[in-house]
């Protein structure tokens, strides 16, 4: 596995209010630390001939408009405009609700989360300085008790926005259908910009997580009992915080500057007691994923954690 960064809601200016060639989106990516984007252009199809030679992964992908909120059609062909669930789902797309309170007319989402594959808790500064606004934490109260994957994602329209935040994910390779199969899998996580790392381990019993790049920030342990510890940060912003987890079934990191503005928000690992639910936890993590039919279908998705040994995830 590899870690890979990128922004998968990204327009050209092909987009109303949107002025980025592909060129200068290129260069703002690499500036940004990004290894792949997602071009989302508003109910246009993507052109790869825009695209060649951009040393990037380019995601062929379209935002869909409707009077209902926006959302994302990740991974279609290109060439191919869609405008329902349905007809993305055809082409293999991955459906992500685009940020669902924000605060203008269409813009708020008000149809069924679980129609959708995952949702973008944490959208950019489009309309703001404010790398994360209001809208942005009536996004996580509601991400917080489904069991969606979380997207973070600039929304870039215009110069110097790109990246900020951008998705961490790990996948086998950098290939669009690896990076998709895991957002879809939960197994990633937002940073506020390429400055931020976190690195996430979940044992049976543990929470420790070595962040960096949240200078005087504060971190916070959040599970489905809600927050269960909160450490600050040095002035250096680098510092190793470790709780313990106790009975519970999901865990989760946020990291906050000192102004309450996010730097880095972790998915849902979940961590299952096993068969033994009276004996000691033993069983390693996962990551909540949703198949897309059933909002009551959430699922475990182990990975290499047993009674053998404590699992890792680079968050
Ligand atoms: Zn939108
Ligand atoms: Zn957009």
């Amino acid at each position: 596995m590899a870690i890979y960064r990128g922004d998968c809601h990204v327009h050209t200016h092909r987009s109303h209010g949107a002025d980025l060639t592909p060129e200068r989106i290129v260069a703002e990516a690499h500036a940004a630390g990004l290894d792949f984007i997602a071009v989302t252009d508003h109910q246009a199809a993507f052109e790869p001939s825009s695209w060649t030679d951009s040393g990037l992964l380019i995601i062929p992908g379209q935002e869909v408009l409707t009077p209902d909120g926006h959302w994302l059609a990740l991974g279609l062909p290109p060439g191919v405009v869609v405008d329902s669930v349905a007809a993305a789902r055809r082409f293999g797309a991955l459906c992500v609700v685009a940020h669902p309170h924000a605060p203008y007319p269409g813009g708020t989402f008000r149809g069924r989360l679980g129609d959708f594959d995952a949702i973008e808790v944490w959208n950019g500064r489009w309309h703001s300085d404010l790398p994360w606004q209001a809208d942005n934490e009536s996004a996580l109260a509601t991400w917080a008790g489904g069991h969606l994957p979380a997207l973070g994602n600039s929304d870039a329209h215009l110069a110097g926005q790109l990246g900020s935040p951008q998705l961490v994910v790990e996948a086998p390779t950098l290939t669009a259908p690896a990076v998709l199969a895991a957002i879809r899998a939960g197994h990633s996580w937002i940073a506020g910009s390429r400055a931020v790392q976190v690195d996430v381990t979940v044992t049976a019993d543990r929470m420790t997580a070595r962040i960096s790049g949240a200078p005087a920030g504060t971190a916070v342990v959040h599970t489905e009992h809600g927050p269960i510890h909160r450490e600050r940060l040095p002035e250096n912003g680098s510092k190793t915080v470790s709780c313990a987890l106790g009975t519970v079934a999901t865990v989760r990191l946020e990291v906050r500057h000192p102004d309450g503005r996010m730097a880095a928000l972790t998915n849902h690992p979940v961590v299952t007691s096993g068969p033994e639910r009276a004996g000691k936890w033993h069983a390693g993590w996962g990551l909540a994923c949703y198949d897309g039919d059933s909002a009551s279908s959430s699922s475990v998705n182990r990975a290499s954690g047993t009674a053998a040994g404590p699992a890792r995830i680079r968050q």
